[in-house]
């Protein structure tokens, strides 16, 4: 169910209405659109009767929603969401595109330091990297853990990037939630449904990727897992799915992106890197998730990628990522999206500690 308030509704009587909502038992899920603000319910097993909040000072209608998914759907705001980041101008989902870079995991903090120096030179706006790495194997490298995440804290410190780093389970939740700016659900943990309740909780975004063999409406269900706790800032992630085609790791379902737009007001960027698994196919495919619409991209890049601990086949040097923004500016610009330019001082997004606090 959905209230569609009137775009001359007051704050009063959009509280009036969520106070109402919340009185019979369910939950209100105000979400203010350009035009007007729509407020989802959930909570309810059955069908809401509308008959008095319809009624209600404010409201112009009230719709029931057939789809499974309510708060990701268009239905509920008709424009896009624009993810924000405290005490920094980085957006995602507006005209900017946001770039995310770095290694698989983080191995050392010369090797971290290494790669942010060049990707932030180059024009990414976040350090992406793993300090818990879920592997296939129990004797691969399974990440540095809480060190890791201090690595990256330091980097947000030196160089201003934000920082995005995975979380497998309840513990790391709440240590990524502590020093990154972004949380990333990984792949193999989208349907793992108590974990994205607890992203749900978390106050900071979350960047989620889409399930190995997920469907777009699991992949959408899943985001509505993390909205329905009270966490909207979602931006979804497309990283391959699992086919017959073995000349890639995987195969990056570049058609999800128009597909989830059509659908949802998230954003959605795309991650070449393990949708190929393969270098030498990250830039064609960063080329063209740019071109089909994506709001961003997430890319390894590896100062040594011979003697990276983990997805070294995949990553990039930081020659070929310069060569890639180069690429991707030119792109962008086509379909009216910017990615900003790097000051002279190098730091672009000004960030400080506060936006962990
Ligand atoms: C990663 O980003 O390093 C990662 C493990 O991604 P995914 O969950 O998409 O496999
Ligand atoms: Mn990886």
């Amino acid at each position: 169910m959905l209230i569609v308030m009137r775009a001359q509704a007051t704050e009063e009587q959009i509280r009036a209405v969520c106070e109402k909502v919340e009185s019979l038992g369910y939950r209100a899920h105000s979400m203010p659109g350009a035009q007007r603000t729509a407020i989802g319910i959930t909570g309810n097993r059955g069908e809401v009767e509308s008959g008095s909040l319809e009624e209600m000072p404010g409201v112009q209608e009230v719709i029931r929603v057939s789809k499974p998914y309510k708060l990701v759907s268009r239905d509920v705001k008709p424009d896009n969401s624009v993810i924000r980041f405290p005490g920094s101008p980085v957006t995602i989902g507006g005209a900017d595109l946001a770039i995310m870079a770095g290694p698989c995991g983080i191995e050392s903090l010369e090797q971290s330091f290494a790669i942010a120096e060049r990707v932030s030179r180059a024009g990414a706006q976040f350090f992406r990297g793993g300090a818990y790495k879920p592997r296939t194997s129990p004797y691969s490298f399974q990440g540095l853990g809480e060190e890791g995440l201090k690595i990256m804290a330091e980097i947000r410190d030196r160089f201003g990037m934000l920082i995005v780093t995975e979380a497998v389970d309840y513990e790391s939740l709440e240590l990524v939630e502590k020093y990154a700016d972004m949380i990333q659900i990984g792949a193999r943990n989208m349907q793992n449904f108590s974990l994205l309740k607890r992203a749900g909780r978390a106050r900071k975004p979350v960047l989620l990727k889409r399930g190995i063999a997920a469907t777009l409406e699991e992949f959408l269900m899943a985001a509505e897992y993390i909205m329905s706790e009270g966490n909207y800032n979602v931006v979804l992630c497309e990283r391959g799915v699992r086919t017959f085609a073995d000349h890639t790791r995987n195969t990056l379902d570049l058609s999800v992106v128009p597909a989830v737009q059509r659908l949802s007001h998230l954003p959605i960027v795309v991650d070449p890197s393990h949708g190929t698994g393969k270098r030498n196919k990250v830039t064609p495919l960063s080329r063209a998730a740019v071109a089909v619409g994506a709001d961003g991209l997430i890319i390894e890049v590896h100062n040594d990628p011979d003697r990276a601990l983990s997805d070294g086949m995949q990553s990039l040097y930081p020659d070929q990522f310069d060569a890639l923004m180069t690429q991707v500016r030119q792109i962008a610009a086509v379909l009216g999206r910017t990615i900003p330019d790097v000051p002279e001082s190098g730091v672009l997004t000004g960030v400080s500690r506060l936006s962990n606090s």
